[in-house]
C-alpha cells in the first residue's frame, strides 16, 4: 500500500541528487552551528533545523528564517564528519519554501528571489535598479540615502546600467529555464 511521503521523505527526496549523506546521518555534533558565520542571526542552528527535519516538523521549519539567512559560505559542509552537504540543503528549502508559497513573512530573501527570477525569466539578464526595491524600502532613513546616493554615483560612472537589457533568442532561454525550474505562472 502507497502511503503519503511524510515532511522529511519529501525533503530527503529534494536533495538525493545532490553531493552528501542524507539527513538521517546527521549525528547531531553540533559542528555546523559551531562555524556558522550566521548562527547567531538564525532563529534555528542548522544542527536543529536538521533535527526539525528529521523529525517531521514541517511548519516550524517553513516558519524558520535559518535558510534564509544562509550565507552559502559552505563552512559547514567542509566540516561535518557525516559529510552532509548542509549549505545545498539551505538552497533546497528556499526553493521547497517558495515553491509552497510557504515562508515568514517580511523576510526579504523571498521577495527577492522572487523579484530576481521572474525578472531573468522576462529578459535573460539582471536589471539592478529593479531588485533593490524589493530590500531598500526595509532599511532605514539614513540607509535607504547612503544606498541612493552610491546607486547614483555607480549610474555616473556607467557600472550600473540606467535601461533594462534583452538577451538575444529570449524565448529558447525562457524554454531552457522552464525544464529546470518550475516557473508556472511567471510568462
Ligand atoms: S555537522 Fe553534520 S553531523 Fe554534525 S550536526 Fe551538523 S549536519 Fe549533523
Ligand atoms: S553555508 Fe550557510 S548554514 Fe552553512 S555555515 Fe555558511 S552560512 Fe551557515
Amino acid at each position: 500500500m502507497n502511503s503519503k511521503p511524510t515532511f522529511s521523505d519529501e525533503i530527503a527526496n529534494m536533495i538525493h541528487a545532490g553531493h552528501g549523506s542524507p539527513l538521517s546521518a546527521c549525528i547531531q555534533c553540533g559542528t555546523c552551528s559551531a562555524t556558522c558565520p550566521s548562527a547567531p542571526f538564525m532563529k534555528h542552528t542548522p544542527r536543529r533545523l536538521i533535527a526539525l527535519i528529521n523529525a517531521n516538523y514541517k511548519e516550524e521549519v517553513l516558519a524558520s528564517d535559518t535558510y534564509w539567512y544562509c550565507a552559502s559560505c559552505y563552512h559547514c559542509t567542509v566540516r561535518c564528519p557525516k559529510d552532509i552537504d548542509i549549505a545545498g540543503l539551505m538552497y533546497g528549502l528556499k526553493r521547497y519554501s517558495m515553491w509552497k508559497s510557504a515562508y515568514q513573512e517580511g523576510l526579504v530573501g523571498p521577495v527577492f528571489s522572487e523579484a530576481f527570477v521572474k525578472m531573468i525569466f522576462g529578459s535573460g539578464r539582471s536589471f539592478e535598479p529593479v531588485l533593490a526595491t524589493t530590500y531598500l524600502f526595509s532599511l532605514d532613513i539614513k540607509e535607504f540615502i547612503g544606498e541612493i546616493q552610491t546607486a547614483t554615483g555607480l549610474m555616473l560612472k556607467g557600472r550600473l546600467p540606467i535601461l533594462p537589457a534583452r538577451i538575444k533568442r529570449l524565448k529558447n532561454f525562457k524554454r531552457m529555464i522552464g525544464r529546470i525550474i518550475p516557473v508556472g505562472g511567471l510568462e
